[in-house]
């Protein structure tokens, strides 16, 4: 390591995971360079639902780092002029097999401030939600909702105007040497570097990734037009439960899918699961579908764009609004770990969140890899 280096830390990706990293770092007074490619945030972190989900992550660790993240959005956000618009997350559930899952989950640890309601309950507290088939719904308070899209630079401003972080924007990384990471405007040289590059596969220790067996998700997103009504929280259904693994691994789901396998293949062919969130203008945020491959096309298809409005009519019991957006996105994903942190040299650390939750985890991942970096206890 340089004997007085001028950056304590430097930070490839200004992602939420390299900001995580960022914020981390200058909570401990360490000085910190940000790299990235792009003139301002373009990737994962800005085209997700800003919705930070608790309750439904992987069982053990990634929930609680969801917990600590979601604690950490909450701290900052009035700081960084951030809005939180919704708090909370109904899951709603429209068949029996749903039911037992909400009731299995209610019974373990991550149940814990949760609550099952009864579709009559449903009606009272969350009229949006018209449907005649709705059994009941599992309600979390954990969860917050942010505009990603202004969020993610808000952090970044934030975090260089009162913690004094450097950005190196239009700056691409092109390799990593010791304590030198050598970028297309120079070297930037600093104590410990993390490497944070959402899901660039390709560029920077490749051989690493791959040996993660790390490919990539494509997701299908839709903006529709001011329903006329308020969301108060997230919004989900059944299918959200055979999907997110804090519901997915447990035995009662199993039931479910087979009974979704039947009644919705579409869906499950298509990896589509149902979010729904609001922004201020009224609009409503509300995907996605999943397809997987190492550079997937960036084509979004009308008729996976259909099953998602399927199920949101299905829950809603009402036409969808027209649509006024439409994007895609990619994530890093491995199949068999959620979070990637590596050490390809000393000082060095690769970070990647292998499925999609890096808004959930993003701030908690950030300073367990500080903690790593620099010792001492994780906040
Ligand atoms: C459509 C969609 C919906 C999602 N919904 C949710 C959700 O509701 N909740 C949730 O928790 N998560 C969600 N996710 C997942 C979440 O958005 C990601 O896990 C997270 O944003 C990953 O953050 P990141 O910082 O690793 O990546 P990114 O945001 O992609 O940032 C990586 C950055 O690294 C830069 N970079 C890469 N390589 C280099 C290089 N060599 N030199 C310079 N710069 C480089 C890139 O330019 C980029 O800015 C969703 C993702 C998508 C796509």
């Amino acid at each position: 390591m340089p004997a007085n280096p001028q950056f304590d830390l430097a930070v490839i990706g200004a992602g939420i995971v390299g900001l995580g990293c960022a914020l981390a770092a200058v909570k401990r007074g360490k000085r910190v360079v940000v790299i990235d490619r792009d003139a301002q945030a373009n990737g994962a972190s800005v085209r997700n639902f800003g919705f930070i989900t608790v309750t439904g992550q992987e069982r053990g660790e990634m929930w609680r780092r969801a917990m600590r993240s979601r604690e950490v959005w909450a701290e900052l956000a009035a700081e960084a002029s951030i809005p939180v618009l919704h708090r909370g997350l109904l899951l709603t559930a429209r068949r029996p097999e749903s039911v037992a899952v909400l009731e299995a989950f209610l019974q373990t640890e991550m149940g814990v401030g949760c609550r099952a309601m009864d579709a009559g309950e449903v009606s009272r507290e969350h009229p949006q939600i018209a449907t005649p088939a709705l059994l009941a719904a599992l309600w979390s308070p954990h969860e917050l909702r942010v505009e990603s899209r202004e969020a993610i630079p808000r952090l970044a401003a934030w975090l260089a105007a009162a913690h004094g972080v450097t950005f190196q924007r239009e700056t691409a990384a092109l390799g990593v040497d010791g304590s030198k990471v050598v970028t297309s405007r120079g070297v930037v040289e600093a104590g410990a570097i993390a490497v944070c590059p959402g899901d660039d596969l390709f560029s920077l220790f490749p051989e690493r990734i791959a040996a993660y067996g790390v490919t990539r998700c494509k997701l299908q997103m839709l903006r529709l037009a001011d329903p006329g009504f308020r969301l108060t929280a997230g919004v989900m259904s059944d299918l959200g439960l055979a999907r997110y693994a804090g519901y997915a691994a447990l035995p009662q789901a199993g039931a479910l899918r087979s009974r979704l396998q039947a009644e919705q293949p579409g869906q499950l062919e298509h990896g589509v699961h149902l979010i729904v969130v609001q922004s201020a203008d009224g609009s409503l945020v509300v995907g996605d579908s999943h397809h997987y491959a190492p550079t997937p096309d960036p084509f979004a298809r009308e008729a996976v764009d259909r099953l998602i409005l399927d199920e949101f009519e299905a829950v809603f019991g009402r036409e969808a609004p027209p649509v006024v957006e439409r994007w895609t996105g990619t994530y890093a994903s491995a199949s068999d770990r959620t979070v990637v942190i590596d050490t390809p040299a000393p000082g060095v650390r690769l970070v990647m969140v292998t499925t999609g939750a890096g808004a959930s985890t993003g701030f908690a991942i950030g300073e367990e890899v500080v903690a790593d970096l620099f010792g001492g206890a994780q906040r």
